[in-house]
């Protein structure tokens, strides 16, 4: 199935000279997001996930039918502030200014593999905080999966270590 056709491109949204990648259609079609989220399943199973984790809040969307479909858990990750009980936080750069994000401290098991998932590999940025705040719990993550990559950002250099699956890229 060519997902292409599902992504919407919206120019200068949020801010002017961004090319927004919507993935609001492929969610909206039944058998094209189905068929996203199974291939994400097969990587899933093909490295041995245990537990998926992903960032709010497109992570949820695309990683939590994932751990459904694989009977397995499913960890947020987020912004400070949101998270009710004792967390870990990881900050990290922006092009103006840092990030922080924040997981529940067991949610991730020494030892367990999780698989990171979310809608879109940019500059790698928000992944690579994740790598760290699993790794930080004592987990090993045995992958990243996105519906879509851009792939002139080098996100993928980030994450050369680890195994990266994308559906889509531009
Ligand atoms: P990165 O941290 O630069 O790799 O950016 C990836 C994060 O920003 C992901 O959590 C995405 O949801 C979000 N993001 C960046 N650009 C887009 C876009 O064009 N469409 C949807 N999400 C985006």
């Amino acid at each position: 199935m060519d997902l292409k056709q599902y992504i919407a491109i919206v120019e200068d949204f949020p801010k002017e000279g961004i090319s927004f990648k919507d993935i609001t259609p492929l969610m909206d079609n039944g058998s094209a997001f189905k068929y996203a989220v199974d291939q994400i399943v097969e990587f899933a199973k093909d490295v041995g996930a245990e537990i998926i984790v992903g960032p709010e809040a497109r992570g949820f969307i695309v990683g939590c039918p994932v751990a459904y479909a694989l009977g397995i858990g499913f960890a947020p990750v987020r912004k400070p502030g949101k998270l009710p009980r004792e967390v870990v936080s990881v900050e990290y750069d922006l092009e103006y200014g840092t990030n922080t994000l924040t997981m529940h401290k067991d949610a991730i098991s020494p030892g367990q593999k999780a698989l990171i998932i979310d809608d879109l590999l940019a500059t790698g940025g928000t992944v690579d905080a994740t790598i760290k705040l699993v790794e930080k719990l004592g987990g090993e993550v045995v992958g990243c999966a996105f519906i879509i990559e851009l792939t002139e950002l080098k996100g993928r250099e980030k994450i050369r270590n680890y195994p990266v699956k994308t559906l889509i890229q531009y």
